[in-house]
């Protein structure tokens, strides 16, 4: 090795994707429905205009996007909230019938931030399992914080019931493992990391009063978008975690533009398009160093300070 390429960008010690593979792509739903706009806004449980715009996640994009992915021959991987699973358990079963993942997205799209304390969090995470298991005989190995939202005590919680990976951290490009605490020889589990940039709620999701802007992203400007962090991506050996919400990408032109876009990845030599399951089962077993998050101190002195004029 020449004194230049310690600098070089490369994949971590240890890490290598499967024989003949150079890069991944996964491409994931999160079947939200109306748990999350319901955890933040209860008022809008009384709002038929809102919850239909919910609604036609499950009722009309969910059948969609198995069609287009049927189309495309791969297989996804749905995050999906417990209350999404005990309103619309025939959703549910269609996504597993049709043999994709289905992974654990909290209960009512609570994030960490909004808990009190671990077993609030645990209490969280067992009722949503709880859900899945009744509506279609589920028992998930990955879970996606809902907002993306993860306390530093919440990997501890994921291992102790036996996860496999979240997906939701956004400080690598590669799959890694995940120290569940700073303590010398604590258990870890897989990270696959994802990025807002790679999620449709920010450029397409318009609710008034709710959430965004009202400036309405063009499907040909988003699916540009993303092919040109797929193909970076691919060129610097990552994984390409894409995140989609039914109810949003769901839309004709938007789930179009998504097609295209698995058609493009389908063309790419060596790319592993594979569920989140699948990736972390291969991470798992490879051996690496685990990543310790330590939790950030910041000096109280500085935080009471007053901003500094300009
Ligand atoms: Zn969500």
């Amino acid at each position: 090795m020449s004194h230049h390429e310690a600098w070089r960008p490369t994949l971590p010690p240890g890490f290598r994707w499967p024989d003949g593979i150079r890069a991944a792509a996964c491409f994931t739903f999160d079947l939200d429905a109306e748990s999350g706009i319901l955890f933040e806004h209860p008022e809008a449980a009384a709002w038929l205009d809102v919850m239909s715009h919910q609604a036609y996640g499950p009722r009309t994009a969910v059948p969609r996007i198995l069609r287009l992915l049927d189309r495309q021959g791969i297989r996804a991987s749905f995050f999906i909230p417990g209350f999404s699973a005990e309103r619309w358990p025939d959703a549910v079963r269609s996504i597993r019938d049709a043999g994709h993942e289905i992974a654990h997205h909290g209960y009512q799209h609570e994030g960490s931030r909004s808990a009190a304390d671990a077993a609030t969090e645990e209490a969280w995470l067992l009722r949503g399992l709880e859900a899945l298991d009744t509506a279609a005989g589920v028992r998930p190995v990955g879970y996606r914080a809902p907002n993306w939202e993860l306390s530093y005590r919440l990997p501890a919680i994921l291992a102790k019931h036996g996860f496999l990976y979240d997906s939701g951290l956004m400080d690598a490009d590669h799959p890694y493992r995940l120290a569940t605490s700073p303590e010398p020889g604590a258990t870890s589990i897989v990270e696959l990391p994802a990025h807002w940039s790679l999620d449709d709620w920010e450029p397409y999701n318009y609710l008034p009063g709710i959430t965004g802007s009202g400036v309405i992203a063009s499907p040909a400007d988003v699916i540009a978008r993303w092919t040109l962090e797929l193909e970076a991506l691919v060129e610097e050996g990552g994984l390409f975690m894409l995140t989609n919400h039914p109810f949003v990408t769901g839309r004709a032109s938007r789930a179009a533009g998504l097609e295209r876009l698995i058609a493009r990845a389908r063309e790419i030599e060596g790319l592993w398009i594979a569920t989140a399951a699948e990736i972390a089962a291969h991470v798992a077993g490879l051996d690496l160093v685990p990543v310790v998050h330590d939790p950030v101190v910041r000096d109280p002195v500085v935080r009471e300070s007053p901003p500094v004029p300009r």
